[in-house]
């Protein structure tokens, strides 16, 4: 399927914090953005995670308040997955769990235009295998954003086993237009990112498991010694501990390597719903959470 056209129009799937920055940033792009979700609530919430990311640019001088109306009037929200109907694009952000990136594509695919481009953020999951959910695997993508997505410049572009090289094309460019560094990764589990930064959060937890040390010296350690912005366990509760939890069962399962197994603390935290930043509580609190 020919797709000469740039891409103008996307749905954002999922509008929890990846979906919302990824919204954020294409919107200040100039791109036309809907993002949808299952529930107003959570989509009132990323409407209102984007708006204060924009006033704090006001804040600092780097926008000013007519800009910021702009970028707000390139957005908006959609309860209905069949709003998808005419976009170019859309960018799943839905949780870390395979079953259900299917059955969104599976749905979109139905939907959506026949040279609508298809890309997940997921983390760590198979292009390759969720394509396989469309009949259109050749316009299946990873498209990964880190967090916070409007301040981080990489994005993993992932190519499935049938990715076409005009999918990659668009998909490289409209990265390149909104000011980030694509870096091209093969369809293995974790890409690059995750199959290294996600075994060094799970030992960190370990260590925690252990009683070598409280997580507070964990990260200082890495952060004092190492020069690392965040600890590796403040990082874990920002990225969120149900998906740092997939990614390592992901590992594992992809690889059949036990070095990959999660930590049974993190289970634990997941099971309790201590799911980190977005919690409130994860290993350390938040929100003027108790101990
Ligand atoms: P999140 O929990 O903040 O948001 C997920 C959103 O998806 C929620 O708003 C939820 O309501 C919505 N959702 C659930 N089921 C849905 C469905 N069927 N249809 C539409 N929306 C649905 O999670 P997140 O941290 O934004 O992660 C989303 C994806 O991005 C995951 O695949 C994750 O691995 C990936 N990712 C996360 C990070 C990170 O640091 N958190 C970084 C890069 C990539």
């Amino acid at each position: 399927m020919k797709m000469t056209k740039a891409i103008q129009k996307i749905m954002i799937i999922g509008a929890g914090q990846m979906g919302s920055g990824i919204a954020q940033t294409l919107a200040q792009n100039d791109l036309s953005v809907t993002l949808y979700d299952l529930g107003q609530d959570v989509l009132d919430r990323g409407q209102a995670a984007i708006a204060a990311g924009l006033n704090r640019l006001v804040i600092k001088g780097n926008l000013n308040v007519q800009e910021r109306d702009l970028i707000l009037a390139n957005l908006t929200t959609s309860l209905n997955l069949e709003d998808a109907k005419d976009v170019d694009l859309v960018i799943e952000a839905a949780p870390e769990q395979m079953e259900i990136k299917k059955a969104l594509f599976a749905r979109l695919d139905l939907i959506c235009k026949p040279n609508t481009l298809f890309a997940s953020n997921t983390s760590s999951l198979s292009i390759t295998d969720m394509a396989t959910a469309t009949k259109r695997p050749q316009l299946v993508i990873g498209m990964h954003f880190m967090n916070p997505v409007p301040i981080m410049p990489l994005v993993e572009i992932i190519r499935g086993l049938a990715t076409s090289e005009e999918a990659f094309e668009h998909i490289n460019r409209l990265a390149l237009a909104i000011g980030k560094t694509p870096v091209e990764v093969k369809d293995f589990p974790g890409f690059i990112s995750n199959r290294l930064l996600m075994p060094m959060i799970n030992e960190a937890i370990f260590t925690v498991y252990e009683g070598v040390a409280e997580p507070e010296s964990v990260d200082q350690i890495m952060r004092l010694g190492m020069k690392y912005p965040m600890g590796p366990l403040e990082l874990a509760d920002f990225i969120g501990l149900d998906t740092c939890l997939a990614i390592m069962e992901t590992l594992q399962q992809g690889f059949g390597d036990s070095k990959y197994r999660p930590c049974p603390l993190l289970r634990k935290y997941v099971q309790a719903g201590w799911l980190g930043r977005k919690a409130g509580r994860g290993f350390f609190l938040y929100n003027g959470q108790q101990g």
